[in-house]
């Protein structure tokens, strides 16, 4: 299409044409205009300079108050976590649990290809092969000993007596020591674990074991076992700095370098991670099964990418129980986790995925802002309709939180109350279901297919109107999204989402996520029984 072309049409074509244009020009006018207010873009879409205090939405069920930063507020972070690195790197670690008992932790690779420079330069990020490794090179005084001996004969089963044993071979491992009533700060300690062998009677000469959790194909070179230089206290904090502070791995090493003179490595970092995710995997099922007997549950899911792969981080949240799953935005994801037990209310956005379901709610922030977008639509026509629809809702939504107010007042009142409004608003749906304006005729089918389900509220005003709380629950794990850049590894992304589950549920629960993923570590670093979650405070 250019001047010639034009130049050959008739006055008739020419005004077909200046219609198509004018009509193309107003949709893409009004996809500029789009905001996170009137549409479903994402507040983190908002630009920096746009931010104020005012900006967010007038609809909020008293939920979380403390409303997340923006996300632009963040700077931009050059030094995504390296997987790779932790691969090559687990060899520095399994070089400091040499066979003889030692003082050293391994030297990180300070100064060692950043991945910035990795790409340019087209190699992978982390130690290059044939790269010269970091020795031991960090000592530290011993703060205890704790020996272990072997309790009975390998060979006659006799028990055995801790006289006359021998240390055979042993590890350090760095802690952070458990305060005394009272005690205010944080102190790493040092433990040495010697394992000791014993000559029994019968000749034979058992030594003590250190446990290591069998291989699991789900948890690929990720170990979980005893023999660990950090401790589980001083894991349990590296998760939380990494997850709930949102630490990149590179900011985790500075940290205990600054703070603590300790030298960690991003890679035995990085493992301690993974070796916590495959400790809490057991919980899920506790958690899942708190999900489904939930009365109450807001799902939502946002995009996560694992390495090149574009995968989806969905969020399961009632009020005692968060539950991150990252796959595919797919019907799978939703049919495994709520299968006929799931009896409650689940509140989402329109997305297919959950028609199936029984018990649905909608959320109206969702749909405000699809009428806002109309409302501001540079056709007057399309902003009318828009305009007069949105009014309808926020009549109804003012009529909604009126009613929670009065207790006195029987929620089925409404309905028969707003009665000409509800009217006015399906009229105007039906009257745009086949509207030439591609947005009002979706928005209009999308009111009259899902009609029941978005009214619920108005016949039953206790329940929320928004789904603001998958929305918070998300909305931390989105910033962690820009800043780690999505993880690398299967593993990976599996002890992410467990991990944030079990973060996000501790704090609904009242509970320090750092001690209580340090003791199921310790607990399954050594094959026992893992502590159960939380309680639920209050109860239900
Ligand atoms: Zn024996």
């Amino acid at each position: 299409m250019d001047e010639d072309w034009l130049s050959l049409l008739t006055p008739v074509q020419l005004q077909a044409v200046s219609v198509r244009l004018l009509q193309e020009l107003k949709t893409a006018r009004d996809r500029l205009n789009q905001t996170p207010n009137n549409s479903s873009r994402p507040p983190s879409s908002r630009p920096a300079w746009e931010v104020g205090p005012s900006d967010d939405e007038t609809l909020d069920d008293g939920a979380d108050q403390a409303r997340a930063k923006p996300l632009n507020a963040e700077p931009p972070n050059t030094e995504p976590p390296s997987t790779e690195q932790a691969n090559t790197e687990q060899a520095n670690t399994e070089q400091a649990s040499t066979e003889q008992p030692n003082t050293s932790i391994p030297a990180s690779s300070g100064g060692g290809l950043r991945s910035t420079d990795a790409k340019s330069t087209g190699k992978k990020a982390g130690k290059q092969p044939g790269a010269k490794g970091y020795g031991r090179t960090q000592q530290f005084a011993i703060d205890d000993t704790i020996v272990h001996y072997p309790e009975h004969c390998a060979a006659c089963g006799l028990a055995l007596t801790r006289e006359g044993t021998q240390a055979y071979t042993g590890w350090d491992e760095i802690e952070i020591a458990a305060n005394a009533a009272g005690q205010a700060g944080m102190r790493l300690q040092v433990n040495r674990h010697l394992l000791h062998a014993s000559d029994c009677s019968c000749g034979h000469v058992t030594r003590a074991p250190h446990y290591t959790a069998p291989e699991d194909p789900c948890w690929d070179k990720v170990a979980l076992g005893q023999w660990r230089l950090i401790g589980p206290r001083l894991g349990g904090a590296i998760v939380f700095l990494a997850l709930r502070m949102r630490l990149s791995r590179a900011r985790i090493r500075e940290f205990f370098i600054e703070l603590f003179g300790l030298q960690l490595s991003t890679g035995v970092i990085d493992e301690t991670i993974r070796e916590a995710g495959r400790a809490v995997a057991p919980l899920e099922d506790a958690m899942v099964r708190e999900i489904e007997q939930a009365a109450l549950l807001h799902a939502d899911e946002t995009p996560w990418k694992e390495g090149r792969q574009l995968l989806w981080l969905w969020v399961f949240a009632t009020r005692h129980t968060t539950l991150f799953l990252i796959g595919y935005r797919s019907l799978e994801i939703l049919s495994n986790l709520l299968t006929a037990e799931f009896k409650g209310n689940l509140m989402s956005d329109g997305y297919l995925a959950y028609r199936h379901l029984p018990q649905r709610l909608r959320c109206w922030a969702h749909l405000v802002r699809k009428c806002q977008g109309l409302a501001e639509s540079t056709d007057a026509r399309v902003s009318s309709a828009g305009q007069t629809m949105c009014d309808v809702m926020r009549v109804l939504i003012g009529a909604i939180y009126d009613t929670r107010t009065m207790s006195s007042c029987p929620g089925g009142m409404l309905a028969s109350q707003y009665a000409s409004d509800i009217a006015r608003l399906r009229c105007l749906c039906e009257q745009h279901r086949d509207d030439r304006h591609d947005k009002l005729r979706a928005l209009a089918r999308e009111f009259l297919h899902d009609w029941n389900v978005i009214l619920r509220q108005v016949a039953e005003p206790h329940l929320p109107l928004t789904n603001n709380t998958a929305e918070q629950a998300l909305r931390h794990w989105v910033i962690a999204r820009r800043i780690s850049l999505g993880t690398r590894s299967e593993a990976g992304t599996r002890a992410f989402a467990l991990l944030a589950s079990v973060i996000e549920t501790c704090r609904k629960r009242s509970t320090s996520s750092w001690t209580y993923i340090a003791s199921v570590l310790a607990a399954a670093r050594q094959g026992l029984t893992l502590p159960s979650l939380p309680a639920m405070p209050g109860g239900g």
